[in-house]
């Protein structure tokens, strides 16, 4: 308040000497010793200080106190004040201006920070003033008050960091990402500039928690922060939402290519092995991403595709990345419903095992089968493991179904000849959940089965977590005397460690693997011997999985494979149908199947938009690969015509038609699609309409709905005047009600 009132007569814009001569002449001249005798107390307690410039803002007067804190003995008078204090750049988020403008601009200076350099370290001041000017109103510099705020302003900044920054990390907090996110995307909303996000889900990272501890679970957070600081890219933010959850905002990023690649990067990096307290540690990561404004304008939005992506990472088995696409919304809530039945699945016995046959490669003798999961599910019908085990694995269900599959297999295989094997599938929660082996030895018991000839197939991921612990239950295991395969060998974390130390009998060469392994320009094929190499060398068994083709298993034997799994021999049978074949007394498989294994186009029913010119067609894609697709609908379309395929959501491909007949059209795209993290395919940039536009592509041309944040700007087609058609077209509803 003091310095309120004593600012107030400094700024009156009246020459210090008129001002006294006001006071005298209206009777207050005893005032004037008074009023000095104060401000030289303010000014020597250091309760405020007083300063001033002339007309060119350079410094004439500043309080002595102050000129002693701040640099005694140094020539300060006459030095511009720009240069003097250099000014904060932000404040309680809020930017400040430079004093330079300010002063520049005659504005009043109003409580503003600025920053001293001082031999012990900086000083925060607050500045506070008023031009000045003499009885003809011309300008004659700045009068004003400064105050010392270090104090206060370390403390505000300490706050501020505590309220922003996680203390465990030194990231970014909940807190700070979402007024980032939204700042980013206030600000890129008008200049229409894009942004990713991305949000990261640890895998299994509870399990190092309750197995390591707390502190080494908040160690291994470090580690990972550490990590994913030295990966992204260097405008991006980063943040750790709490828990095992990280958040990535890279601004003016859509290009889904290089996305994809650094998430896969991310992946890599953060499931290499951690050192944790001389204990070995792996974990492993999804990546779920979106990007701003093709996938949501609002922060909401944005960061609800993000988690759907994520979601979807998740259910496609581990360490994945997705990207956000409009059918994902569909497939989350049909997880929720796979998950709220699936729990009555088991006491209402809809659940069954079938048993594919495994054969050895050279006489094509039963060697054993593999148990797999059935569901057959009262409306629905039969619902695929793939669809339904991630969901049992990431709700809990997984051990109560696993223990059944234990106990059903034990069960059936010993009414099977003493040399076939049983193999049965054990999720990474169910094999490190505390009873497992026990559980295990029940089967074993109940069923009386000799241990040896109970196989379990355990994938790569029963690595993650606690790496020691993993070695304890696999050395009880082999007590019990039964053996392990590692399941789906090279697709999961691709750590070679542990298969030295790991006790495997068989190391199962996954089907990805043998798919395309006889097709020219593959390397599959010399991984599939680098596999059998390896598992000879460790003594191992193989088994080449997924073999449908003739010539894929001419390979698979001729690569050195021990056995044989696939669709070329028998798909997976009934209980029924196992002991029917014993009973046959032939325990020979004859395997038929396709000469070749064809190269794998999609083969697609669904409605895509093709613009031609500025005409909107609705054509059915047949087929669609990186380079090109097949469509129908559009009659005699000239080969060398050039298109433009509408995928949807803003995906939009430049493509020319290379063949031509009749309603059939094969197109080649200028740029090839890249992969969607799963098994899809997507454009590489999501195409803004804008920049159609601006490439003279009419707006009226592309569908509506579709682009949310463009509704303003795409005009109603005027029904009276419709685009003109240059091809005919076939009407496609009966196709297309057909293909759904
Ligand atoms: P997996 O362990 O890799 O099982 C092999 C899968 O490949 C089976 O799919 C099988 O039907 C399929 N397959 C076999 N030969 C061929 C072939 O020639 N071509 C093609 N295209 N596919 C072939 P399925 O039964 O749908 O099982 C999918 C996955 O679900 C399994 O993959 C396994 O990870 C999981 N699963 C199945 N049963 C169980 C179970 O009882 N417990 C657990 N934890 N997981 C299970
Ligand atoms: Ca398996
Ligand atoms: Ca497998």
């Amino acid at each position: 308040m003091v310095m309120r009132g004593m600012l107030r007569g400094l700024g009156s814009g009246k020459p210090a000497s008129a001002r006294a001569h006001a006071g005298a002449a209206s009777g207050r001249g005893a005032d004037l010793g008074q009023r000095r005798a104060l401000l030289e107390a303010v000014e020597d307690e250091g309760l405020g200080w007083f300063w001033a410039s002339n007309v060119r803002n350079e410094l004439t007067y500043l309080s002595a106190s102050a000129v002693q804190r701040f640099a005694p003995g140094a020539a300060l008078f006459g030095e511009p004040l720009s240069r003097l204090f250099e000014t904060v750049g932000e404040v309680r988020e809020q930017p400040q201006r430079p004093l330079s403008f300010l002063l520049g601009a005659r504005s009043r200076v109003v409580e503003h920070i600025v920053r001293l350099e001082m031999p012990e370290g900086p000083q925060w001041w607050s500045l506070t003033g008023r031009p000045a000017f003499d009885e003809w109103g011309d300008f004659i510099g700045y009068r004003g008050i400064a105050r010392d705020i270090s104090a206060e302003y370390a403390r505000q900044c300490d706050s501020s960091r505590l309220a922003e920054y996680d203390s465990l990390t030194g990231l970014a907090n909940r807190h700070r990402m979402g007024t980032r996110l939204t700042a980013i995307l206030t600000a890129f909303r008008l200049a229409r500039r894009s942004c990713a996000l991305l949000l990261l889900d640890l895998d299994r990272f509870k399990h190092v928690n309750d197995t390591l501890g707390h502190p080494a679970g908040d160690d291994l957070l470090k580690q990972v922060a550490q990590r994913l600081g030295r990966i992204i890219p260097e405008q991006a933010e980063i943040g750790r939402l709490g828990g095992d959850e990280f958040k990535i905002i890279i601004p003016d990023m859509d290009d889904r290519g290089k996305l994809g690649e650094l998430a896969h990067r991310i992946i890599q990096m953060v499931s290499q092995p951690y050192s944790i307290e001389g204990s070995r540690a792996i974990i492993g990561t999804s990546v779920g991403i979106a990007v701003a404004p093709y996938d949501g304008i609002e922060p909401d939005e944005l960061v609800k595709a993000a988690d759907l992506a994520l979601y979807a990472a998740k259910g496609s088995g581990r360490a994945q990345y997705r990207f956000y696409s409009n059918d994902l919304k569909d497939s989350a809530q049909e997880r929720r419903a796979i998950e709220e039945d699936l729990r009555d699945a088991l006491p209402r016995g809809e659940l069954q095992l079938h048993y594919q046959p495994v054969v050895r490669s050279k006489s094509h003798r039963l060697t054993g089968f593999e148990a797999l999961m059935r569901w057959n599910h009262p409306e629905r019908g039969p619902i695929n493991p793939a669809q339904f085990i991630p969901v049992a694995e990431e709700s809990n269900l997984i051990c109560a179904l696993g223990e059944w599959a234990l106990r059903q297999a034990c069960e059936d295989a010993a009414a099977w000849p003493g040399d076939l094997l049983v193999s049965v599938n054990v999720s990474a929660p169910q094999f490190s959940a505390a009873g497992f082996v026990a559980s295990v030895g029940k089967a074993l018991a109940a069923s009386g089965l000799a241990p040896g000839r109970l196989e379990l197939e355990i994938t790569e991921s029963v690595f993650l977590g606690d790496g020691n612990m993993a070695a304890r239950t696999f050395a009880r295991l082999k007590r019990l005397g039964v053996r392990l395969a590692l399941d789906d060998f090279g697709t999961g974390y691709s750590s070679l460690g542990y298969l030295r130390d790991a006790p495997f009998d068989k190391i199962k060469i996954d089907q990805g693997f043998v798919r395309g392994s006889t097709e020219e320009g593959q390397s599959n094929a010399a991984i599939i011997t680098a596999i059998v190499g390896l598992a000879e060398a460790l003594r191992m068994e193989t088994t080449a999985e997924g073999v449908e083709a003739m010539d894929e298993l001419a390979l698979v034997a001729a690569r050195g494979a021990t056995n044989v799994q696939g669709f070329v021999f028998s798909r997976a049978i009934s209980q029924a149908d196992v002991l029917a074949k014993i009973a046959s007394g032939d325990l020979y498989y004859e395997p038929s199947g396709p000469e070749r294994h064809r190269a794998d186009r999609r083969s697609l029913y669904r409605t895509v938009g093709v613009i031609h010119e500025d005409y909107r067609y609705d054509a059915m894609l047949r087929n669609l690969s990186r380079t090109g697709a097949r469509i129908d609908g559009l009659i005699d379309v000239p080969v060398g015509t050039e298109l433009v395929l509408d995928l949807g959501e803003g995906q939009l491909v430049v493509a020319i038609v290379r063949r031509s007949q009749d309603a059939t059209q094969g197109l080649e795209f200028e740029t090839p699609l890249i992969s969607d993290g799963a098994d899809g395919l997507c454009t590489r940039h999501r195409i803004s309409p804008y920049a159609l536009a601006s490439a003279g592509m009419p707006l009226r041309a592309l569908p509506r709905g579709e682009y949310p944040f463009l509704q303003d700007l795409i005009e109603p087609r005027d029904p009276s005047q419709p685009g003109r058609p240059r091809f005919m077209q076939l009407d496609l509803s009966a196709t297309s009600s057909r293909a759904t």
